[in-house]
């Protein structure tokens, strides 16, 4: 057995959202129609909004912001590293840096990430995204270079789930259903209902100290500017929330953020400065409850794994 913490200690999935801001309550915003999102609309009594303010013993959610302290349009690298590390990536590149980590975000990553925080506690830590051969093919040939998440996981050592965790219902495809790692021929598997990878990404949360999942299509949608999409993403990622939450361990606190705005203003295909969500849902959540902005999350996330009294006890 490896060592572990006690298993009534506080666990944390990270649902990852790439691109979804917090804009104005106007028709022209995907986001401010309930009927887009309409769990986490009725949990939270609003739509993901900019007034988004609530405050329950296991809900929690508010604006943080995604800037940084630095000009400019905040990008994925940069805010990525920052919410998986805790240290402000932007100010430490000087600038936001787009899409993939290089060099010396590779070191900040490798130094400071939750997963090498979370496995030094004697905790475990996952990534639930499913990868292909293809990927690190395309790695290997210069094609791509590693996203944030996927840095994470490699200078932890971990392995990557593939294929054959996919046939065993643990590992997600980043677009929730598989339906694009299939039209690509990653997997020959069907895909998946928004609501299996919800229980999916649930049961492996319960089965790790630390577990993160991370879905791109919100930005994709965004940058595209593609109305119909971007409701279509809304309702995917709605559906595995729910089921998500409905299937939650009762130790587990689900953690759901984003790195930048960009889908809740299909006016332009640009990210945008807009604050982005913070949402936990759990017996940890009140832990979430002073974060101001992307730094925030990792800390509170370390600190709550080391906080001698576990909250879920005192309900
Ligand atoms: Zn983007």
């Amino acid at each position: 057995m490896k060592p572990s913490l006690p298993p009534d200690r506080p666990q944390f999935i990270l649902l990852f959202l790439d691109g979804v801001g917090l804009g104005d309550r106007a028709t022209d915003n995907p986001l401010a129609i309930p009927e887009h999102t309409p769990f986490l609309s009725q949990l939270l009594g609003s739509p993901l909004v900019r007034e988004l303010s609530v405050r329950q013993p296991q809900v929690l959610a508010k604006p943080i912001d995604a800037r940084l302290g630095i000009p400019g349009l905040p990008q994925s690298a940069t805010g990525q590293t920052t919410l998986y590390t805790g240290m402000n990536a932007a100010k430490f590149r000087g600038h936001h840096q787009s899409g993939f980590a290089n060099g010396s975000l590779r070191q900040l990553i490798e130094a400071h990430s939750l997963f090498r925080q979370v496995m030094q506690l004697g905790g475990t830590a996952t990534l639930a995204n499913l990868y292909s051969p293809a990927y690190f093919e395309a790695i290997a040939q210069r094609r791509i270079r590693y996203a944030v998440g996927t840095l994470v996981n490699l200078t932890a050592q971990l392995p990557f789930r593939m294929q054959s965790e996919y046939e065993q219902e643990q590992a997600i495809f980043w677009d929730i259903t598989g339906e694009l790692a299939a039209a690509r021929g990653i997997i020959t598997a069907p895909p998946i209902s928004p609501a299996v990878a919800g229980q999916r990404l649930a049961a492996l949360g319960g089965r790790h100290t630390f577990t993160l999942f991370e879905c791109f299509l919100p930005d994709y949608a965004g940058h595209r500017q593609d109305w119909g999409a971007a409701i279509a993403v809304l309702q995917r990622v709605d559906q595995c929330v729910e089921k998500l939450v409905e299937n939650l361990p009762t130790n587990v606190t689900l953690v759901i953020t984003s790195d930048h705005g960009n889908v809740e203003n299909l006016t332009t295909k640009r990210h945008t400065l807009n604050a982005v969500p913070l949402i936990a849902i759990g017996p940890n959540a009140q832990d979430f409850h002073p974060i101001h902005d992307l730094t925030g999350v990792a800390t509170a996330i370390m600190q709550s794994l080391q906080s001698p009294a576990l909250s879920s006890n005192n309900f």
